[in-house]
C-alpha cells in the first residue's frame, strides 16, 4: 500500500513541486488548497494516486471535513506537510490589525488547525509533519512584520509537536526556505529586493520549488527516521552570513 502525503497550498509553487515529488516516489497525495480553479487546472496532469480537496486551512470546521475526506479517499495519512502561507509587504504602521489576523490565520491558524485535525490519523501510521517557515522567520527584515512573526511562531510550533507527539511515532520538522520565484514572492519582491537577496546569499541565486520541496520529502521519508524538532532552512547561505558578502564580490 502506498504512504500518503497531505499537502496544502499544493495548487502551485512549493506545494505542488513537492506534491508531484512524492508522486514520483510513489507516495498517494492530498492536495489541499483554497483555489479550486486552480486546483482543477493542475490535478489532470498528476494522475490516479493524487486528488484535490478545496479547503481554507485557517477555517476550524473545514479542515476537520477535509481531513475526513482525506482519510476516506486514501485510508490514512502517513505524512502533513504544512506549506499554504500568504505573504503581506508593507511598513509596520500599515500593517493594521485586519492585515496582521489575515496573515496569521494561514501562516499559524492553519498548520495547527490543520495538524490538530489530521493527529489521530498520524498517530496510526506513525506519521511525519513538516511545517513551512521561512528565512523572514529566522531574521527580522523590513516590510514584513506579520510574515515574519508568523513564521517565527511556526518554527515554535513545530518545536511543540516534536515534543508532544514524539511519544507517539510522530516526527515534527520545520523548512525554512530562502527565496524562490513563486507568485508569492513575486508580488512583493521588486528588482531591488531581488538584487539585494542575490548580495546576501553564499550561492549567489534564489532556490527553485524542487530544491525546497527535495527537502521536505527527505523528512518525510524513513531516511529521516531519527530526524525530529529541527528547523532546517534551504536558503542558499543566508542564514548563515554576517557583513561583507557583498564587497568580496566588487
Ligand atoms: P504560492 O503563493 O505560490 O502558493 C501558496 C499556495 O497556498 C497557493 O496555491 C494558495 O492558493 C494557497 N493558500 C494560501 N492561503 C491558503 C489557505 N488559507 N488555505 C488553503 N490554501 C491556501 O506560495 P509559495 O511561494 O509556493 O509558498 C509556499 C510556502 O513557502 C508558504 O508558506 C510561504 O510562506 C513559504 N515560503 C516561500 C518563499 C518564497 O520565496 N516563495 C520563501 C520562504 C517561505
Amino acid at each position: 500500500m502506498s504512504k500518503v502525503a497531505m499537502v496544502t497550498g499544493a495548487a502551485r509553487g512549493i506545494g505542488l513541486a513537492t506534491s508531484k515529488q512524492f508522486l514520483a516516489k510513489g507516495w498517494s497525495v492530498a492536495l489541499v488548497d483554497w483555489d479550486a480553479a486552480e486546483l482543477d487546472t493542475v490535478l489532470p496532469e498528476l494522475g490516479d494516486q493524487a486528488a484535490g480537496f478545496t479547503c481554507d486551512v485557517s477555517d476550524a470546521e473545514a479542515v476537520q471535513m477535509m481531513v475526513a475526506a482525506v482519510e476516506a479517499r486514501f485510508g490514512g495519512i502517513d505524512a502533513v506537510v504544512n506549506n499554504a502561507g500568504v505573504a503581506e509587504f508593507g511598513p509596520i504602521e500599515d500593517c493594521d490589525y485586519a492585515t496582521w489576523k489575515r496573515v496569521m490565520a494561514t501562516n499559524l491558524d492553519g498548520p495547527f488547525l490543520v495538524t490538530h485535525a489530521a493527529t489521530p490519523a498520524l498517530k496510526t501510521r506513525r506519521g511525519a509533519i513538516v511545517n513551512i517557515a521561512s528565512i523572514s522567520g529566522l531574521r527580522a527584515s523590513t516590510l514584513r512584520v506579520a510574515y515574519g512573526t508568523s513564521k517565527a511562531a511556526v518554527m515554535h510550533l513545530t518545536k511543540q509537536h516534536a515534543a508532544e507527539l514524539g511519544e507517539f511515532g510522530i516526527r515534527a520538522n520545520c523548512v525554512c526556505p530562502g527565496p524562490v520565484k513563486t507568485k508569492l514572492s513575486m508580488a512583493v519582491h521588486s528588482p531591488e529586493i531581488i538584487a539585494a537577496y542575490h548580495d546576501a546569499i553564499p550561492l549567489n541565486r534564489y532556490g527553485s520549488e524542487d530544491e525546497i520541496a527535495a527537502l521536505i520529502c527527505f523528512l518525510c521519508s524513513e531516511e529521516a527516521s531519527y530526524v525530529t524538532g529541527q528547523v532546517i532552512a534551504a536558503d542558499g547561505g543566508f542564514e548563515a552570513t554576517g557583513v561583507g558578502l557583498p564587497a568580496l564580490r566588487e
